[in-house]
């Protein structure tokens, strides 16, 4: 086929498969060298670079250094038309028991986000077949988002103070940034763990979430000589989390409730009262009202600790994950296509009302546009866990490469008219604007006295 001969949507399909084929041992390579090199939220720079390096070489312009290693490049088709991203995470999460953790900073690809690299590479190389040019009208967006693990939040709030960061997560950032303000519709996809079958999930849901920043202050005073002159700020953060526990037995299954948080600093001196005591807390429940009452009374808790010991607590509620909503249209789409590539009997669609209990920040983009979050069997372990590992890298790479290549194949093609029909009929659940008054506002810092 030579460049600008008119080719059918199944030639094109047939284009963008070859294209992926013929790199698949670079794409599959690419995610193993950022599996190998871990690195966490916001940090995410050699993982970035090496992305960004992959694009250049396929003659795109890249944008860097978006929410500080985030990246974007556009590649237009021939006419105008409706603009898709397609999206890779790049950030690691710290599990320092994982078995490909950094020795130094405990960092470990124990989500997968690796393999998406590799997703988002294979994507861009088949949809920049010179073939295709003609056929698609609109333009496809390469984003590599940082941040989607919600950890390290003491450090993050100091970026913030800084003013380096607004909100703490790399999609709600670049919501901010406009980076997707020329954005229609987004996908992305995440791995998952399996029990071997080429399995590929699309529907349900994911929780919302809150996130909070809590700081016990006490006073300090030697513990042998004078405990009763100091106020313990562990024994009130103890306590609190003793309160939070009570709360469980109000907590109702259909709403997928989730309650847990660590403590990243217990204390200085163990001969010492501890005075400074923070606890990184989060709530997360599927439905939006629910989220709110837990987290009213999770608040309840912090204050109940404080005062049990007389102590001061600063709490900061930091605007955490929306619920994820699939578009239904281009999920169909979407699974027209898994059902080429893995076969019928391995595509699962998960209910509409049912969550994983995770979160994630493409619920975010998921409530100001049409888009949606699919999911890989190609993992084994435990997400998060030591033992979560890519135990296929062709479901995890090349499958959901081509895959969603087909996707915006069929969206793009016949002048867009699938991106033009989920458009006509989407209506987002808040505008952009809105979206950012609200998460803006619910960032709030409270003082609450126990003395
Ligand atoms: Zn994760
Ligand atoms: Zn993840």
């Amino acid at each position: 086929m030579a460049s600008g001969a008119i080719i059918t949507g199944t030639e094109a399909r047939s284009v963008a498969f070859s294209a992926v084929d013929r790199v698949t041992r670079e794409l599959v390579g690419t995610a193993k060298k950022i599996y190998v090199e871990p690195e966490v939220g916001f940090r995410e720079r050699k993982t970035s670079a090496r992305i960004a390096r992959s694009l250049r070489g396929l003659g795109l312009t890249v944008e860097e250094g978006i929410a500080h290693t985030g990246l974007k490049a556009v590649y237009e088709f021939d006419r105008p038309g409706p603009r898709v991203a397609v999206i890779c995470e790049l950030d690691a999460l710290r599990v320092p028991s994982h078995s490909g953790s950094d020795p130094d900073t405990g960092a470990a690809h124990a989500c997968g986000h690796h393999t998406q690299a590799g997703m988002m590479l294979g994507v861009a190389h088949a949809l920049t077949q010179p073939e295709l040019r003609g056929l698609l009208s609109g333009s496809v967006a390469f984003i590599a988002t940082p941040a989607e693990e919600f950890i390290d939040v003491s450090e993050r709030l100091e970026m913030r103070k800084a003013g380096l960061l607004q909100f703490l997560s790399g999609k709600q950032e670049m919501l901010r940034l406009g980076t997707f303000d020329d954005i229609d519709m987004a996908m992305m996809m995440h791995t998952a763990s399996g029990d071997g079958s080429p399995r590929i999930t699309v529907g349900g849901t994911s929780n919302a979430h809150i996130v909070h920043h809590v700081r016990f202050v006490g006073r300090s005073a030697h513990a042998g000589g004078a405990p009763d002159r100091g106020i313990n700020a562990l024994q009130a953060a103890m306590l609190a989390i003793n309160a939070i526990n009570t709360q469980r037995e109000t907590l109702q299954e259909k709403h997928i409730a989730r309650i847990h948080g660590i403590i990243t600093k217990g204390g200085t001196a163990v001969n010492a009262v501890p005075d400074n005591v923070v606890y990184e807390g989060r709530v997360r429940a599927m439905q939006a009202d629910a989220l709110a009452d837990l987290n009213e009374k999770v608040l309840r808790c912090y204050r109940a600790g404080a005062l049990g010991v007389g102590a001061n607590v600063e709490i900061t509620t930091i605007p955490g994950y929306l619920s994820m909503q699939n578009n239904v249209e281009m999920q169909d789409v979407f699974s027209r296509n898994a059902e080429l590539v893995v076969g019928a009997s391995n595509l699962r669609c998960t209910e509409d009302a049912e969550s994983r209990g995770g979160s994630t920040d493409m619920g975010d983009l998921s409530t100001v546009m049409p888009a949606i979050h699919p999911y890989t069997s190609a993992a084994m372990g435990t997400g998060h866990g030591p033992d979560y590992v890519i135990a296929d890298y062709d479901l995890a790479v090349v499958a959901p490469a081509k895959i969603m290549s087909a996707t915006v194949i069929d969206l793009l093609s016949n002048d867009a008219s699938g991106a033009k029909r989920v458009l006509e009929n989407y209506r987002p659940v808040m505008s952009r604007a809105k979206y950012l008054a609200m998460q803006a506002e619910r960032f709030q810092t409270e003082l609450y006295k126990g003395v």
